[in-house]
């Protein structure tokens, strides 16, 4: 279907026209006119799949640029996704009137709350930030909003904002339309929707398939001594447009980008204990292809878009099966090729398993081909992934606490 055929307000279509969309994905076409009618929508689709339009397209549709105040809020977990939703959006309403405007931590309240002073008619939030402005400086009115939306829903959960949210969603008491995006749904969403959505359209696609279908996934199995070296060769084997590569922890990528940089120039590093000025100017490199290589803590994986990169690289195994599906998310969009790459040690080979099991994936291995333990084997492979399963349940307790205010929220990245 193309977007001529919507109805959009002219200067809608023509700004879409400019920014080159023409046919709506299928999650697009699956819920515009659900969004216009006004139900509660779930939707699920993979990531890259154009969730951000699906909603900011009937939104800015919706929205009376005529009336004053906020008439759709969008939730989403991280700065650079507020920054990245609120840039998608004033594409998408560049010739109307409408007003969008993000607001997130790590930026001068004062310079927000001037902006929010004046006209703003579509607001982008993180949960932390949103609720400081309710809660301390009362700056913020929500009687009109309309649509309440929860971009990267499952993220947000999972990033302990499960309370800031139901305090926000609490908040609105007056009838409105609530949206949930997400490319997995774990089990605590079903209760928010339990409890504040009404009677919610669920729009599933690709369910079994999370991950984009022209992705493919590579493996490497190595020893951990013998990993950073088979890593160089690797960048240095492979075309590379762009990579990302994960670690772990903060310290871990410290030390990795300490022992790339010599071997590789355009290369950056990002994670969470940057200054916000600098981790959005090398997004924004990153973004233009001014960097090649970028190693990342799992900050990187939550929903932003990359439209250059052809490799993912799990230098160390994500924990969490969620958590391979948003790294490796940051590829192989919008049906273009790309390569997750992972490196797998004997003691992920365990988890490893389930994970091919679970996602359905096709594996194809470079170097040595592992023995996978079968799933009755011994005790001490299942200890193996108990014990990562643990290390992942404290390490998601450690950096995603419950959080009411921007100053925790800072606490919850720290390590990433
Ligand atoms: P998701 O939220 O599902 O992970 P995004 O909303 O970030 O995906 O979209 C992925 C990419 O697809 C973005 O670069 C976006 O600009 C592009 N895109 C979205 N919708 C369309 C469309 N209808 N036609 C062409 N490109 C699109
Ligand atoms: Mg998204």
């Amino acid at each position: 279907m193309k977007f001529s055929e919507l109805g959009l307000k002219p200067e809608i279509q023509n700004a879409l026209a400019d920014m080159g969309y023409q046919d709506l994905t299928p999650i697009q076409e699956k819920t515009f006119s659900l969004i216009l009618s006004g139900r509660d929508l779930l939707a699920r689709a993979e990531t890259g799949s154009g969730k951000t339009a699906a909603c900011g397209i009937p939104l800015v549709q919706m929205i009376d640029p005529l009336s004053n105040g906020i008439q759709a809020l969008i939730l989403v977990p991280t700065r650079e996704l507020a920054l990245q939703y609120v840039d998608e959006i004033d594409r998408i309403s560049r010739l109307t009137d409408v007003v969008p405007f993000a607001i997130f931590g790590g930026f001068s309240m004062e310079i927000q709350r001037a902006k929010l002073r004046d006209q703003v008619h579509l607001l982008v939030a993180t949960p932390g930030r949103l609720i400081d402005f309710l809660y301390h400086t009362k700056s913020i009115d929500l009687s009109f909003v309309r649509t309440l939306v929860l971009d990267e829903a499952d993220e947000m959960l999972k990033m302990g904002f499960i309370e800031d949210i139901e305090w926000i969603m609490s908040c609105m008491i007056h009838e409105h339309q609530t949206l949930f995006f997400a490319a997995t749904m774990p089990e605590p969403i079903n209760r928010l929707i339990r409890t504040y959505l009404k009677d919610p359209v669920r729009v599933e696609l690709n369910t079994e398939q999370v991950a984009p279908q022209s992705l493919a996934h590579h493996f490497q199995y190595t020893g951990r001594r013998d990993r950073l070296k088979v890593l160089i060769e690797y960048l240095k084997r492979e075309e590379i447009s762009q990579a990302i590569i994960f670690c772990n922890s903060r310290h871990y990528g410290e030390k990795l980008i300490r022992s790339l940089e010599g071997e590789f120039h355009s290369i950056g590093y990002i994670h969470g204990g940057l200054e916000q000025s600098r981790r959005t100017s090398l997004f924004e490199r990153f973004r233009r292809n001014e960097i090649t290589i970028m190693v990342a803590t799992d900050l990187a994986s939550r929903g932003l878009d990359f439209s250059h990169v052809s490799h993912v690289i799990n230098y160390d195994y994500p924990y969490g099966q969620e958590s391979y599906t948003h790294r490796t998310g940051r590829t192989g969009r919008m049906g273009r090729p790309g390569i997750a790459m992972t490196f797998v040690t004997d003691q992920e080979l365990g988890v490893l398993k389930s994970l091919l099991k679970m996602n359905r994936i096709d594996p194809v291995w470079h170097g040595n081909i592992p023995n996978l333990p079968s799933a009755s084997k011994s005790n001490g492979r299942r200890n193996g992934k108990n014990c990562l399963r643990k290390q992942s349940q404290r390490i998601s307790r450690k950096q995603f606490p419950s959080s009411n205010s921007e100053a925790s929220n800072a606490h919850l990245s720290r390590s990433l």
